[in-house]
């Protein structure tokens, strides 16, 4: 057997129930990793300790439940920095939250801890969730496990990095714009952005507020599955979440019709990437799947869109850090200059550029010709989704154009947003997508994993985990 803290979800449940180690056991083992790594990698801010973790519980649970606790029952699991989590800091990696302990308990949380789950600790994310690599932490980057001098992708990147070093068995991040799946495709994982409100962000320091869901970092579907299916759900604190009743939504087809968007592929993507890509279809295709051509012109907006109403949705959301309620307050001589210390001290400059974008496209002089002109692309972009969905099961691209890049690489924000091109439609529409591992290609004698990228229709996931599952099982 593996060392106990690289085991998947299932392997680590069905190890505990036939009790060929503890929960103990396997809390220990990945928490003195996640120590011995953390130097290295920085994958979380803070590593809780075994005392405040209640250990005895989850294993009583199986001991006395046997098959019927739940899965991830006694499972140590990582969290991002911007799920609540009640006494325990939640920064979203902002010096601006950086004292900030949650007063409340997010649902997912919640729900978690009925399962029985336990909390390893928060991990490093970009400032606020803005970012496609960890490195506008406010307190340093993580590294990605394949390729300590590359980026684990963001924002979730701590999240990938501490399950991709099996410094944790899964973990939960934030997806606003590919914030999940971009990092899966960088450490080698599969990363669920659910449907818009199957699963509750109460309790999610929230970025873009119709854009954001919480979903999983799993190092196989079925543990994204388990995952999905313990933290979604109606929740009263959600107005937006959905009841569990209408899912499945869809029934999965024993053949899927996979629709591939290939005039967007046309340009910009790394040709070993597009290689994999291309090679997957092809064995789907074999496998008796069906390949499909589609056309989805209005992604070629897709990031202006994306551009616009994220940031107009992060000032609005921000505007609550003003020194006055939580977090950082600085004084000065007026109020007026109060603000202005606390949240220039308190943001990054990326955090900054954003509230500024943001600010701008919702001024009464602007809000025409950029907000409600994003709106109104986002409905054209949403419909035709639908529209290809009529003759798809699943619209698959890869998951990000490139593997993991060099730190510092991408240092002008408009190289860096283009990383969000396959990954930002998911969340303007609000249908589920999901990346799982294609293969691996070479930058300078280094081996990187990168990312296949599924879409599916709303409250569609299983048939997502099933294409999911269908690339698990090529082996070529
Ligand atoms: N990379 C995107 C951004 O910077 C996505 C962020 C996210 O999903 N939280 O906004």
């Amino acid at each position: 057997m593996s060392n106990i803290n690289e085991l998947t979800i299932t392997e680590a449940a069905r190890a505990l129930r036939v009790h060929k180690f503890s929960v103990r056991e396997l809390w220990d083992a990945t928490a003195a990793i996640a120590i011995a790594k953390n130097k290295d990698i920085f994958a979380y801010l803070e590593l809780f300790d075994a005392n405040d973790v209640d250990i005895a519980s989850a294993q009583k649970r199986i001991d006395s439940e046997g098959d019927a606790a739940p899965l991830l029952c006694g499972i140590p699991l990582a969290v991002k920095d911007n799920i609540l989590i009640k006494g325990k800091i939640a920064s979203a990696a902002s010096k601006m939250l950086e004292n900030y302990r949650a007063s409340y308990t997010a649902t997912v949380i919640e729900k978690l801890q009925d399962a029985g789950a336990l909390f390893l600790g928060r991990t490093n994310m970009d400032e606020f969730a803005m970012g496609s690599s960890t490195e506008n932490s406010a307190f340093g980057t993580t590294r990605n496990p394949y390729d300590k001098e590359r980026v684990p992708g963001g924002s979730s990147g701590g999240s990938a990095a501490a399950v991709s070093a099996n410094m944790a068995i899964a973990a939960l991040g934030s997806d606003t714009g590919g914030s999940i799946r971009q990092p899966a495709s960088f450490c080698g994982l599969v990363g669920l952005k659910p449907t818009y409100g199957a699963v509750s962000r109460y309790g999610l320091i929230a970025l873009g507020s119709s854009l954001d869901q919480i979903g999983s970092l799993t190092k196989t579907v079925a543990g994204s599955q388990i995952l999905f299916n313990t933290i979604s759900g109606r929740d009263v604190r959600d107005a937006t979440t959905i009841p569990k009743e209408l899912y499945p939504f869809k029934k999965v087809p024993n053949k899927l019709r996979i629709g591939v968007p290939r005039a967007l592929l046309e340009k910009g993507v790394d040709a070993d990437v597009l290689a994999h890509f291309n090679e997957k279809l092809t064995a789907l295709d074999a496998a008796g799947h069906h390949i499909i051509d589609i056309n989805l012109p209005t992604s070629a907006y897709a990031l202006a869109v994306y551009y616009v109403i994220m940031p107009a949705e992060a000032s609005t959301n921000l505007s609550r850090l003003d020194g006055m309620r939580y977090g950082l307050a600085k004084c000065g001589e007026t109020l007026l200059d109060d603000y202005l210390k606390t949240r220039s001290q308190g943001f990054g400059p990326e955090v900054r550029r954003r509230i500024l974008l943001g600010t701008f496209v919702l001024s009464s002089g602007y809000i025409d010709a950029y907000y409600r002109k994003a709106h109104a692309a986002r409905a054209v972009l949403a419909n035709e989704y639908l529209a290809a969905f009529k003759q798809t099961d699943v619209i698959a691209v890869p998951t990000s154009p490139s593997s993991a890049f060099r730190r510092g690489e991408r240092n002008d924000p408009i190289s860096m947003y283009l990383e969000d091109l396959f990954t930002a439609p998911a969340n303007i529409t609000g249908m589920p997508a999901l990346s799982v591992p294609m293969g691996m290609v070479d930058r300078d004698g280094t081996k990187l994993p990168v990312g296949m990228h599924f879409t599916a229709p709303y409250q569609a996931e299983n048939v997502l985990f099933a294409a999911g599952m269908a690339i698990e099982n090529i082996h070529v």
